[in-house]
């Protein structure tokens, strides 16, 4: 891998890495030379992640089952951390839900919901780590943000409405923590084929229809965003921040 990718000696967290895009992204990074800190919900189905990357690098990873909604939990873990690693240098909010529903369905509890593990969880955990990142003057943040969070997907409005505010949250922490050289930016995909989407695989036709839309003419699959996540987590990218990147196929770049 070339110097300005590398990820060697790096620390990095990524949230929602028991499967889906978040396992792709620290196995990749991982690949990168990274050593990780995989954080899910669910603990004991993050080991099948620390196992890929044992195969993969021979590294070991360490592995927390925690709801990063729950600001307690999200703290006393960076305490651990900083005791055991001493910095953290890549943190990517990447837990995510969806549950599609047409607008007038949608219960403020599916609001919550929704918005708490998309939107609130990437505040919480941003800031509890921005604190100790700032003592180094170096760090990376990715957000999982979607082409939801500036194209309207219909039946998605929480989900929608959490990832227009996961691209505010990614500007507005670059200006205020760019005068500790933080590097602060998002990732957008279309329609990755992960467990997120299995709501929608029944509606075949809605999915077809994507498909039809996508100059590529395919889902994504989790691998097709890695790339975009080791730019994102290298110094390869050390004069972006507050920006995002897309990668959805074509998708929002054409109109139906
Ligand atoms: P996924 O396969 O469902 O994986 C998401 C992971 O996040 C799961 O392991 C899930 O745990 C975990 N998680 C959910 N709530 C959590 C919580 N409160 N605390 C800790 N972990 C939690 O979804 P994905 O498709 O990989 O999505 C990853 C990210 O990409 C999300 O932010 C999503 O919005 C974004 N994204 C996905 C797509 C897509 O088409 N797939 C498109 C645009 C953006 P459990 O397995 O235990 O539920």
């Amino acid at each position: 891998m070339l110097d300005m990718f590398s990820l060697e000696g790096k620390l990095a967290i990524v949230t929602g890495s028991a499967r889906g895009i978040g396992q792709s992204y620290a196995v990749g990074l991982a690949k990168a030379g990274a050593t990780l800190v995989l954080v899910d919900i669910l603990e004991d189905n993050l080991k099948e992640t620390a196992q890929l990357i044992k195969d993969e690098t021979g590294r070991d990873s360490k592995t927390y089952g925690i709801d990063v909604t729950d600001s307690a939990k999200i703290n006393s873990m960076v305490k651990e951390i900083i005791a055991e690693y001493h910095k953290i240098d890549i943190l990517v909010n990447n837990a995510g839900i969806n549950a599609p529903k047409p607008f007038l369905e949608v219960t403020e509890d599916d609001w919550k919901k929704i918005v708490g593990v998309n939107l609130n969880s990437q505040f919480l955990m941003s800031h509890a780590v921005a604190k100790e990142m700032v003592k180094h003057n170096y760090g990376k943040i990715i957000n999982m943000a979607s082409v939801g969070g500036f194209m309207a997907l219909s039946d998605t409005a929480p989900y929608n409405a959490s990832k227009g505010g996961v691209l505010q949250l990614t500007k507005t922490m670059a200006a205020d923590l760019s005068q500790y050289k933080l590097n602060i930016n998002a990732i957008c995909p279309g329609f990755i084929d992960t467990g997120l989407l299995k709501p929608s695989k029944s509606r075949d036709q809605r999915l077809q229809k994507v498909m039809d839309n996508t100059p590529l003419n395919r889902l994504g699959n989790p691998n097709d965003l890695v790339g975009a996540c080791i730019f994102l987590a290298s110094d390869a990218s050390s004069y972006m921040t507050g920006t995002q990147i897309i990668v959805d196929g074509g998708m929002s770049a054409v109109a139906m």
